[in-house]
């Protein structure tokens, strides 16, 4: 049976320097996720041999296109791409490049505040949804997440609480309907960035809200996946694993697969830029030479 992919974007969630146990992830997640991290992650490299602190414009773009994103730019691009990013992130992503093969993506994100129009002028435009705009060309709004047919990016729904009258869910529902909404597509991308905001704020507080609920919505996901669904957690850069900053990491941060085999040592799944590669070679069963990755 064919595999389907759900793939969740963390923003800012490396790997603690002294490991997993004994970090802040083991002070405020419980015991179980923390040992799935452990047991099913390989830890990917976010600096690309570029000098400086990585960011999430260059990082994403790796993660998202298989280029050395930094190598590129001379530098770690923090926020939003710009115009020469964009192009790359246009040119080849993993929407797009699925797409290609005829298997059927999903970006589960609700877009609840602006449409896709009002974030193209107002030049607000994330990587993912620079891929969603040149590769799917719509986004799931409010109706699709009153619905349970979009994910909102608190996973509860309690941000948006004051500005549109919608019912608030458990992280586990969010779960669940991420899990419903995965089994019409092949690919489905989720992007979670609580934990980079909680980072910068080094917030304790915060810190052990988001964690306690991105810890209820791993486990969901992974007991109550299908067993043809496989689940892929992936970031940009390190942040909230450190407390004693505000500021990014240069931590590697965890490539987490479950329900597949983790790459092995000689798979050379090192760096952000070679998860790309893994997805649509190992995965999606693409052949290397069609894979079109462009050099940095
Ligand atoms: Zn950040």
């Amino acid at each position: 049976m064919c595999k389907k992919v759900i793939m969740i974007m963390l923003d800012g969630f490396g790997i603690p320097e002294k490991g997993w146990l004994n970090s802040i992830y083991s002070e405020f997640c419980d015991s179980r996720f923390v040992g799935l991290l452990s047991e099913f992650s390989i830890p990917v490299r976010t600096d690309m041999g570029i000098d400086g602190i990585p960011q999430s414009a260059t990082g994403q773009t790796a993660l998202f296109t298989g280029c050395n994103a930094a190598k590129i730019m001379g530098m770690h691009v923090q926020g939003f791409p710009d115009t020469k990013l964009r192009e790359i992130i246009c040119s080849q992503n993993l929407f797009s490049s699925l797409v290609k093969r005829g298997k059927k993506v999903a970006f589960a994100n609700a877009y609840v505040r602006y449409t896709l129009e009002e974030l193209e002028r107002m030049r607000l435009k994330s990587v993912t949804t620079t891929m969603v705009e040149s590769s799917i060309g719509w986004v799931r709004n409010l109706d699709y997440l009153q619905s349970g047919n979009a994910v909102y990016h608190d996973l509860t729904r309690k941000s948006i609480k004051s500005i549109s009258p919608v019912q608030i869910i458990s992280p586990k529902q969010a779960a669940r309907d991420l899990l419903n909404i995965s089994n019409d597509y092949d690919f489905t991308l989720f992007e979670y960035f609580l934990t980079d905001k909680a980072g910068h704020k080094s917030d304790l507080g915060i810190l052990k809200e988001v964690l306690g609920d991105l810890t209820t919505f791993v486990c969901e996901l992974v007991d109550s996946a299908m067993e043809n669904t496989m689940i892929i957690l992936a970031g940009d850069h390190g942040n909230c694993e450190d407390i004693t900053t505000k500021k990014h990491t240069k931590n590697p941060v965890p490539f987490f697969v479950y329900g597949y085999p983790l790459p092995s040592k000689d798979r050379g799944i090192k760096s952000i830029e070679n998860i790309y590669s893994f997805i649509l070679e190992d995965i999606f069963k693409v052949p290397k030479s069609n894979l079109g990755v462009l050099n940095g």
